[in-house]
């Protein structure tokens, strides 16, 4: 039997670029209402005494460029601000292998990175022929997780795990065949960063499907289990939600705007 109480960590979102985009843009079968909607990109990262967990690598400015995205800072850099060296960093959990989310992983020299099995099998199988589904990926990253894993620091799953005490990974798919997102334990209880599995809070609340989708089934499905690892709603914290950066407070306030702490309850939670 384990010790009752892991280890608890500190939680940061980092914000790294953005987009404008449309309300229709991001459910299955639009938005009756015509509005602004725009999408944030983000990078997380969990911080104890003892270890830290980059979550997701960002992208680069030149994808930002190629892309059509509005590029605010690096996120490698950024991790700088919160005193993470990304040179030390040993761990990176990669929520899945699209563009946004695997385009920096080589500035992570020494780091193991984790990941769902059948993530690798979907970037690398069949339905890559489709650019329906192929096109959030970029096929150099795919490569270069290719040859990590030739080099031994890729660490495979198939389904839930417990990387360390206190963090915990739950493959989930739907947006991605093998899309997983990740629990934190945290001075608030147990944090859950969705990343993709729920790209705005809407998507969750209202159980209204991304337009981006590999299994729509799963991905209703993952909503459900967001809900069933977070204590509250309050815990879950989507992947790409502006509303992020509104309801937790940065840091410090030379972070503001540019990084902020999940590990308190958020501002609307009263
Ligand atoms: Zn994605």
């Amino acid at each position: 039997m384990r010790d009752a109480a892991p280890p608890r960590y500190e939680l940061f979102a980092l914000r790294y670029a953005t987009r404008e985009a449309r309300r229709r843009d991001h459910f299955i079968g639009g938005d009756p209402h015509d509005a602004p909607m725009p999408m944030d990109y983000f990078v997380w990262v969990a911080v104890s005494a003892a270890r830290t967990f980059v979550i997701d690598c960002g992208f680069t400015q030149a994808m930002a460029a190629k892309r059509n995205r509005t590029f605010l800072r690096c996120p490698v850099a950024s991790l700088q601000l919160l005193n993470v060296e990304p040179d030390a960093v040993e761990d990176v959990i990669l929520t899945h292998l699209h563009y946004d989310h695997v385009g920096n992983h080589d500035a992570f020299r020494i780091a193991r990175f984790h990941l769902q099995e059948t993530e690798m099998q979907y970037a690398t199988g069949r339905y890559m022929r489709y650019g329906h589904l192929s096109h959030a990926f970029e096929v150099d990253d795919v490569c270069g997780i290719v040859r990590l894993n030739y080099a031994q620091r890729v660490a495979f799953y198939d389904g839930d795990a417990e990387l360390a005490p206190g963090i915990t990974l739950h493959r989930a798919g739907g947006h991605s065949a093998g899309l997983q997102f990740v629990r934190v334990h945290t001075e608030r209880g147990w944090v859950v960063i969705a990343a993709d599995v729920a790209h705005f809070y809407e998507n969750f609340d209202a159980k209204r499907p991304f337009s981006g989708a590999f299994h729509v089934g799963e991905m209703l499905e993952g909503f459900d289990a967001l809900a069933a690892q977070a204590p509250s709603p309050h815990h879950v914290v989507p992947g790409h939600d502006p509303l992020v950066m509104q309801r937790y407070p940065a840091p410090s306030r030379e972070l503001e705007g540019i990084a902020v702490r999940l590990d308190v309850m958020p501002n609307n939670a009263n």
